[in-house]
């Protein structure tokens, strides 16, 4: 498979159902702005995913691997956690259980990669030009711009 294969298959996730309903209650795109997202799809090349393991799961262990190298607010990964949660209806009660085995996944993902997690903002930008999708619209307003070095005050989104 090549490049322009997998990324069909990202799309194919991003255009489902679950990711749709988070990224739409992600007003601000905070939680997942163009460059995340571009981001995830390099963490998914990077750990190598088979086709079937472009999924959901997947998908919220890499945005949160995201955050945790390239962000600096921690209530953005918990909000990720729970969100992946309750899409699949996780919580309670043994939430803490699997909110253990989530962190333990990341882990796995983040060793998979071969601990690669830094990305460059060009490489972005070329898969921006290349394989245009509306997701690639998905900018942070000015209050959000840039990497995070303090905490919101948007009250639009936390
Ligand atoms: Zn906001």
């Amino acid at each position: 498979m090549s490049v322009d294969n997998y990324i069909g298959l990202f799309f194919s996730l991003l255009d489902g159902e679950e990711v749709q309903y988070f990224l739409k209650n992600d007003g601000c795109n905070v939680l997942a702005d163009k460059y995340i997202l571009a981001s995830v799809f390099v963490y998914f090349l990077r750990a190598k995913l088979t086709e079937d393991e472009y999924n959901l799961r997947n998908f919220f262990l890499a945005l949160y691997l995201c955050h945790e190298i390239c962000e600096e607010i921690d209530e953005y990964k918990d909000e990720i956690v729970d969100y992946y949660l309750n899409i699949r209806r996780l919580f309670p009660p043994s939430t803490n259980q699997h909110f253990q085995k989530f962190m333990e996944d990341r882990f796995l993902f983040l060793k998979r990669m071969c601990y690669k997690g830094h990305i460059h903002r060009k490489l972005c930008e070329k898969l921006f030009i290349l394989f245009p999708h509306v997701v690639w619209n998905r900018t942070r307003p000015l209050q959000h711009g840039g990497a995070h070095r303090c905490l919101p005050s948007c009250k639009q989104c936390l």
